[in-house]
């Protein structure tokens, strides 16, 4: 499903923000991605939708290679993609559900398709009864849902979430958590990236750890990676 084979990216003046990492997910895993700021964290997540191409090695994702993708190629993975960011990025003067109706509406569903879609996902995110609010006038953790429930509305079979609970408090931040899971359970793969030792302690989870653009961790034994 997706595979980073040698990838090495260098930006024109910082230098190295990957070093020859490599690593597989497949279908329906739950992995977590982790490092310092500046380990190289959000350039993984910018190769992986091909909005960065590796200076050396190969991304491959749901069988479109960073080699040989097409520029005209790229909107068509990224719709079977879904992406959530630490700021939620939602569109200000919409309402959660024009928001969520957004996504739909520029994958070209039809109409009479959008309106039962979106009330199916807001449920799913357990905000069925905010859905004309804006999103200032929802919690951080709400908007998370909002943009959760944006993420999902093309069905993507992998979810990439860039430090998502990073604006949020302890409780949001666990809720939110449980939801990435509970999507995950139904068939979604999530690789989300995360700084939050509480969430890691407690998770009995795959986790990839970036230090200064190497990989120097992958596995499942948090208690390793925590300590050091
Ligand atoms: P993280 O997400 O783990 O904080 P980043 O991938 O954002 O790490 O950054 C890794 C390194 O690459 C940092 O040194 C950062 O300054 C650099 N970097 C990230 N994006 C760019 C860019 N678009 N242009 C130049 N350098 C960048
Ligand atoms: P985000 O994670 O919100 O996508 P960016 O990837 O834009 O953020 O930035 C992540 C890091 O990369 C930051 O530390 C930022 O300063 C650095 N960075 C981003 N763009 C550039 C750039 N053009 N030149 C140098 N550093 C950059």
């Amino acid at each position: 499903m997706l595979r980073v084979a040698n990838v090495s990216k260098e930006y024109p003046r910082s230098g190295m923000a990957l070093r020859d990492v490599s690593f597989e997910m497949q279908k329906g895993e739950f992995v977590f991605l982790v490092g310092h700021s500046g380990a190289g964290k959000s350039t993984l997540l910018k190769l992986l939708t091909m909005a960065e191409r590796p200076t050396t090695g190969e991304v491959r994702v749901s069988g479109y290679s960073s080699f040989s993708i097409k520029p005209r190629e790229v909107p068509h993975l990224r719709r079977r993609l879904g992406i959530v960011f630490q700021d939620f990025r939602l569109l200000p003067d919409r309402t959660a559900e024009q928001n969520v109706a957004f996504a739909l509406e520029v994958t070209g569903t039809p109409n009479a398709q959008i309106g039962p879609k979106v009330a199916r996902l807001l449920t799913q995110v357990g905000l069925a009864s905010r859905a004309t609010a804006y999103p200032h006038e929802l919690s951080g953790g709400e908007q998370q849902r909002v943009a959760i429930a944006r993420a999902l509305a093309n069905d993507p079979f992998l979810l990439l979430a860039d430090e998502p609970t990073g604006n949020l408090d302890d409780r949001a931040t666990h809720a939110i958590y449980l939801l990435l899971r509970e999507i995950n359970a139904r068939g979604t793969s999530v690789l989300m990236a995360t700084h939050d030792v509480a969430i890691l302690q407690r998770a009995q989870q795959r986790c990839i750890e970036l230090d200064h653009g190497q990989l120097v961790f992958d596995g499942n034994d948090m208690t390793a990676l925590v300590a050091s």
